[in-house]
C-alpha cells in the first residue's frame, strides 16, 4: 500500500464525476489519468487529463467495469491511486482489493467496510445494534414466501421487498396484502437476481409518503469521524434523485444533532473510512430511519460543499494519502446558507425517456452563486450507452429563498439545444407552492406530473 503524497491518479469513471476529480487533482498538483471508452474518445475529461488511456468499447461492461484492463492503464501509467467516482466500480470491494493487491490506493472505504454496506440488510442489521433507528422488518434475506407472510403480518401492510444488492431503485416491489405477497416476492427475486446476480430479498415496512434525507460523512485513517449535514432528496422519479438541497426543510437541529452523534458512533465502530452518506426516510410524523450507505462520493455532494465550504473530492483523496481529518477540515464543521441541485439529464422532461445525440448549442449560466459540473459542450455527442445526467446546476443563497432564486434565474439562462433535457421540469418544480413551502415527499414529481401542464413559456 504506497503511502505518503500521490504523484498520479487514474480516474475510473467518465462524465461529469470524472471531470470533477481531474479539478480537484489538478488544484492539489497531482497528475491524472483518464480512461475512456471507444464512445468517450471525444469526451472532455479525456481532454484535460494530463495522459488518457482507451480501455474498450462503449458498452460498459467490456471498458469501465473492465477490472483487468482499468489495472492494467494504472499500471502502464504508474500511477500511485485509483478514484473510482460514483457508480461504475465504485462499490465493488473486489475491485478494492484488486487495486490494492497491485500496490495501488483506492480512493474509498476498505474492501470489508464496502461489502457490509453493500448488503443492504446486514448493514441495516448493523445499525440497528449501533442504536441507528431503522424500519421494522426482516431479520435478514427472506428464505420464503411464508416467511415473508409472517413478517409482514407482524409488521402490518404496506411493506415494501429490497433486494440485498440493490442500488437504482431496482428489485423494489411495495406490497399492499397477503394475496400479493408470493407472486411480487418471486418478481422482486428475478429483477435483483438479473440486475444484481443475487436474488436475495428482505422485507420492510413501506412508509406511504416519506422525505428521503441523508447525512454526508468523511471519515479518515485514524478513526476521526465527521457528519457534514444533511441533504433532503425527496424529489425523485422512479426511485431516482432529480433535485437535492441542504439543509433539509425538515430538519433541526435538535434532531441533526441527535442523528449524527449516533452515525459517528456507528461508523467509528465499522472503521468506516473516506467519504459516504447515510441515507434516512423521515415519516409523516418527523422521525428518520436508517435505509442504506452509500460508501462513495455521491452525485449531489455539491450542495454539502457550498454548505459547509468543504471540498469533499480533495477531502477524499487527502485522506487516502492518509492525513488527518482534523487538519483537512481546519475547526468544527460549519453549515451556512442553503444549496440546491437540479440534474439536469438528457431525457423527455416528462416521460423520461433517455435522449442522446448531438448537443448544436450550449450555454451554461453563471454569476454569483452559481456552480455548473458538466463534461458538455457545444457540438458534442451525448452517447446512449451511458447515464443520461449531462450537467449539475448548484445554486447556493443565503437562505433558501435565495437559493431558490438563484436556481430559477440560472435555469432560465442554462440553454441546450438538439437534446431534451429536464430543464423545463425542474423550472415547473422551482415555481411549484408546494416546493416553495418545502412541504416535500418521494410522490411530489408524480403529483406535479400528473397536475395540467403550464402552457410553454409561463414556468
Ligand atoms: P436503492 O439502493 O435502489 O437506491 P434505497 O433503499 O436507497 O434503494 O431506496 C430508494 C428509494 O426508494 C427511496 O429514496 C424511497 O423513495 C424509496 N423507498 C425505499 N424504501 C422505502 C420504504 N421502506 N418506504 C417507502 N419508500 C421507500
Amino acid at each position: 500500500m504506497p503511502s505518503g503524497r500521490f504523484k498520479k491518479i487514474l480516474i475510473a469513471n467518465r462524465g461529469e464525476i470524472a471531470i470533477r476529480i481531474i479539478s480537484a487533482c489538478k488544484e492539489l498538483g497531482i497528475g491524472t489519468v483518464a480512461v475512456y471508452s471507444e464512445a468517450d474518445r471525444y469526451s472532455s475529461h479525456v481532454r484535460f487529463a494530463d495522459q488518457a488511456i482507451c480501455i474498450g468499447p462503449a458498452k460498459s461492461a467490456r471498458s469501465y467495469l473492465d477490472v483487468p484492463s482499468i489495472i492494467s492503464a494504472a499500471e502502464i501509467t504508474n500511477v500511485d491511486a485509483i478514484h473510482p467516482g460514483y457508480g461504475f466500480l465504485s462499490e465493488n470491494a473486489d475491485f478494492a482489493e484488486v487495486c490494492e493487491a497491485s500496490g495501488i490506493a483506492f480512493i474509498g472505504p476498505k474492501p470489508d467496510v464496502i461489502r457490509l454496506m453493500g448488503v443492504k440488510e446486514r448493514a441495516r442489521g448493523f445499525m440497528q445494534e449501533m442504536g441507528v433507528p431503522i424500519l421494522p422488518g426482516s431479520a435478514g434475506v427472506l428464505a420464503s414466501a411464508e416467511e415473508a407472510v409472517d413478517v409482514a403480518e407482524r409488521i402490518g401492510y404496506p411493506v415494501i421487498l429490497k433486494a440485498s444488492a440493490g442500488g437504482g431503485g431496482r428489485g423494489m416491489r411495495v406490497v399492499e396484502s397477503a394475496g400479493a405477497l408470493p407472486s411480487l416476492l418471486e418478481q422482486a427475486r428475478q429483477e435483483a437476481g438479473a440486475a444484481f446476480s443475487s436474488p436475495d430479498v428482505y422485507l420492510e415496512k413501506y412508509i406511504a409518503a416519506p422525505r428521503h434525507i441523508e447525512f454526508q460523512v468523511l471519515a479518515d485513517e485514524l478513526g476521526s469521524v465527521e457528519i457534514l449535514g444533511e441533504r433532503e432528496c425527496s424529489i425523485q422519479r422512479r426511485h431516482q434523485k432529480l433535485l437535492e438541497e441542504s439543509p433539509s426543510p425538515a430538519m433541526n437541529d435538535t434532531l441533526r444533532h441527535e442523528i449524527s452523534a449516533r452515525l459517528q458512533k456507528a461508523l467509528s465502530a465499522a472503521r468506516y473510512t473516506n467519504a459516504g452518506t447515510v441515507e434516512f426516510l423521515m415519516d409523516e410524523n418527523g422521525n428518520l430511519y436508517f435505509i442504506e450507505v452509500n460508501a462513495r462520493v455521491q452525485v449531489e455532494h455539491p450542495v454539502t460543499e457550498a454548505t459547509t465550504g468543504i471540498d469533499i473530492v480533495k477531502s477524499q483523496i487527502r485522506i487516502a494519502q492518509g492525513e488527518r481529518l482534523r487538519a483537512l477540515l481546519r475547526g468544527p464543521v460549519q453549515l451556512r446558507g442553503h444549496a440546491i441541485e437540479c440534474r439536469i439529464n438528457a431525457e423527455n422532461p416528462e416521460t423520461f425517456a433517455p435522449s442522446a445525440g448531438r448537443i448544436t448549442g450550449f450555454h451554461p449560466p453563471g454569476g454569483i452563486g452559481i456552480r455548473v459540473d458538466t463534461w458538455t459542450y457545444a457540438d458534442c455527442v451525448v452517447p446512449p450507452y451511458y447515464d443520461s445526467l449531462i450537467a449539475k446546476l448548484i445554486a447556493h443563497g443565503n437562505d433558501r429563498a435565495e437559493a431558490i432564486a438563484r436556481m430559477r434565474r440560472a435555469l432560465d439562462m442554462f440553454v441546450v439545444e438538439g437534446i431534451h433535457t429536464s430543464i423545463p421540469l425542474h423550472k415547473r418544480i422551482l415555481a411549484d407552492p408546494a416546493f416553495l413551502e418545502g412541504r416535500l415527499d418521494t410522490h411530489f414529481i408524480n403529483r406535479l406530473l400528473a397536475a395540467p401542464s403550464p402552457a410553454i413559456g409561463a414556468v
